[in-house]
């Protein structure tokens, strides 16, 4: 049988959607750095706990009150690239970046369903000499990037003109922001929805790099902030977020049984 038709669709897309959104929420999912014990004749030291545990497609959410302190709380950060953080029973390993994609891509969602997010005026116009075929690439792609703070003018003209800019990337230099921009969307994933990759792209050029010292209390809120996100452990990219070392393992290798 090739087709098989629902009597209600949109409730079943619904409940597929909400089920895989839940299964991605379960910390099952997060990759888990194994610690090696004394005679242990596993081949590698790294496994990915999350492909082991069954994920149970129609189980319980977490729910968003249960989220807060997913991560326990900060105890700094190692290579100026990832925060760590420990629970009573595991130690987290967040890369900075991603949590940060995270955090400020579904904050643009939200605000996109409110309206426009905050744009910036440029104080001087930018114009944009862009070889012709990026130049209609960016016409294509015009509503959705103003959808999203940008704001273009002069298409078909001589050259199109840059007038504002999503108030998240107000400190990043114009021109190469465009260039990046119609780079990425060149790339691949042309097969989602243009608006999900730009957002993904502003949330990517916005969020801190990693090689970036970060204070104690900006990790705190970075943690906390990603904590409440719907899917705190995938970029929009889907890479993963978190590591981690479970404790548990630690005090095996360590001998320590009481
Ligand atoms: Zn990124």
């Amino acid at each position: 049988k090739a087709w098989v038709r629902f009597r209600h669709p949109r409730l079943i897309y619904e409940m597929v959607a909400a089920a895989t959104q839940a299964a991605l929420r379960r910390p099952g999912v997060m990759p888990g750095v194994e610690v090696r014990a004394e005679g242990d004749d596993r081949p590698s030291a790294t496994t990915f706990s999350g492909v082991a545990e069954q994920v149970a497609l129609f189980g319980d959410a977490t729910g968003p009150g249960q989220a807060r302190g997913l991560f326990g709380r900060v105890l700094g950060q190692v290579q100026d690239t990832f925060v760590v953080s420990t629970s009573e029973d595991e130690v987290f390993f967040l890369d900075q970046h991603v949590a940060h994609e995270r955090v400020l891509f579904e904050r643009l969602q939200h605000e996109l369903r409110e309206g426009v997010p905050a744009a910036q005026a440029l104080l001087f116009a930018e114009p944009l000499e862009l070889p012709p075929a990026a130049s209609s690439l960016l016409e294509r792609w015009r509503e959705p990037l103003e959808r999203l703070g940008f704001a273009f003018e002069g298409f078909g003209g001589p050259a199109i003109v840059l007038r504002a800019v999503p108030a998240l990337l107000k400190g990043d230099e114009p021109r190469r922001l465009i260039e990046a921009a119609v780079d990425e969307l060149a790339g691949p994933g042309a097969d989602k929805p243009t608006l999900d990759r730009a957002l993904a792209f502003v949330a990517c050029r916005a969020a801190v790099k990693a090689n970036t010292p970060l204070g104690r209390e900006e990790m705190e809120r970075l943690v906390a902030e990603l904590s409440v996100t719907e899917t705190p452990y995938f970029c929009p990219h889907g890479r993963p977020i978190v590591s981690r070392v479970s404790l548990h393992d630690i005090r095996r290798e360590l001998k320590r049984n009481w």
